[in-house]
């Protein structure tokens, strides 16, 4: 029987971690499907208070975790499958494992949303991928589309300057969700071509099981045409990781969990934190910020119960 479960390794669930293992109260974290969560794909983040000169998301996302496990937090690697939260204790299956627990802090995150289009899910992993971290080093002197109009996709384009010989940015609007300065960044580099008003219509060629173009259309003129690349990144926002828990905790039509004020959800005794309940910041710090509060409130839950 655990006193605390956190479902979740990113910013939020190893935050949560520290906090819950400072107070004694040793949580079990289930590192999920995508260890580390989001900043373990990212690059140098620089605005996480602290540090000065910015830090690479891993390094900072690890660090919590290595802070956690010194005051005691116990990791598992392995994915929530199955959740009954309909009574306490709860009981979290993980993989095949049930675990059960007083309190559970729900840190899953979101994850990548894609296009949906056939080719597109048929080529990933052989040129079209969600991650330029993870997959950019394989582009070096190829070109490469990202679609998208958010800071995401803006990252993402500038981090693929770094390898390919032209990057260009595909987006569905003449307007963009992303902050002016990542907006200009992007702009203002010369590898990065901006293709507004245009929608991918399809992911070539499935019969190479490779990436060698992709066709376009204009949404204002109609127009379409085929462009060669050699790579196809995805960076149109996240889905948040609640699909276990569907018909238990409530959230909201598309997936984010319905906050109750602080860390509470619907259920006593569940908390939330990080993404999977914000579809507003969705930054490193309001992340943790989130997990230091469900930690808090998980601890003076148990204390109010008597444990
Ligand atoms: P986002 O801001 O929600 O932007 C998603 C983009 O994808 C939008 O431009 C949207 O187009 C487009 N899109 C969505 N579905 C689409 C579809 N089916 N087909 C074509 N385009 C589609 O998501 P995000 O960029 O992942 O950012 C999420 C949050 O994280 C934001 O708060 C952002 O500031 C933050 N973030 C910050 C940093 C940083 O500061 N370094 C880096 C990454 C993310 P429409 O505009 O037309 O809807």
């Amino acid at each position: 029987m655990r006193n605390v479960l956190i479902i979740g390794s990113g910013c939020a669930g190893n935050t949560a971690a520290v906090y819950a293992a400072r107070a004694n109260l040793q949580p079990l974290v289930v590192m999920g499907r995508h260890a580390g969560g989001q900043l373990s794909m990212t690059t140098l983040v620089e605005n996480f208070p602290g540090f000065p000169e910015g830090i690479n998301g891993p390094e900072l996302v690890e660090n919590i975790k290595k802070q956690a496990e010194n005051f005691g937090a116990e990791y598992v690697h392995g994915d929530v499958v199955d959740a009954e939260l309909g009574a306490r204790p709860f009981r979290i299956n993980v993989e095949g494992e049930w675990i059960e627990t007083r309190t559970l802090i729900v840190a899953s995150g979101a994850s990548a949303r894609w296009l949906g289009l056939d080719s597109e899910q048929r080529l990933i992993g052989h040129g079209v991928s969600s991650c330029a971290t993870c997959d950019g080093f394989f582009f070096s002197g190829k070109e490469i589309a990202v679609v998208g109009g958010g800071d995401s996709a803006m990252e993402e384009a500038l981090f693929l300057t770094r390898f390919a010989t032209r990057v260009t940015l595909l987006h569905r609007r003449e307007h963009f969700r992303a902050s002016k300065i990542m907006l200009d960044r992007a702009r203002h580099n010369p590898k990065i071509k901006f293709l507004t008003g245009t929608v991918v219509e399809d992911v070539f060629d499935t019969s190479q099981h490779l990436v060698t173009g992709v066709r376009l259309k204009n949404l204002s003129t109609g127009a379409v045409w085929e462009q060669d690349v050699d790579g196809f990144f995805v960076a149109i926002g996240h889905i948040p990781n609640t699909a276990v828990f569907k018909g238990q905790i409530e959230t909201d039509c598309d997936g984010y969990i319905l906050s109750k004020g602080g860390a509470r959800t619907n259920i006593a005794g569940v908390f939330h934190a990080g993404d999977v309940q914000d579809r507003v910041y969705r930054q490193a710090i309001t992340a943790s910020a989130a997990g230091c509060m469900a930690a808090m409130e998980a601890e003076r839950f148990l204390e109010a119960e008597g444990h």
